[in-house]
C-alpha cells in the first residue's frame, strides 16, 4: 500500500487484552508504545488481583500484547 499524498500520520500503539488468557474477562487497555512498561505492569496487576495468577512482564508482553496501528488526529 502506498500513501497517496495524504498526510495522515500512522503511529503504533500497544494493546493488551486479558480475554486471551481468561475467557469471559473483558479487560482491555491501549497505550502508546512509549508507555509499554506501564501497560505491562498494569496488566500484570490486573491478572494478579482479578484472577489470582502471576505472570511475569515478559509473559504478558509475549502472549497478550498486540501492536496496532492508529491514525493520529483523532481522539484525546
Ligand atoms: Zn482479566
Amino acid at each position: 500500500m502506498t500513501n497517496d499524498g495524504q498526510s495522515e500520520e500512522r503511529r503504533t500503539a500497544l494493546q493488551v487484552a486479558c480475554d486471551t488468557a481468561v475467557s469471559g474477562c473483558v479487560f482491555r487497555m491501549r497505550t502508546e508504545e512509549d508507555d509499554k512498561d506501564r501497560l505491562l505492569e498494569i496488566a500484570r496487576e490486573h491478572v494478579k488481583e482479578q484472577h489470582g495468577q502471576e505472570y511475569s512482564l515478559e509473559e504478558i508482553d509475549d502472549r497478550h500484547v498486540t501492536e496496532i496501528e492508529v491514525e493520529a488526529g483523532t481522539g484525546e
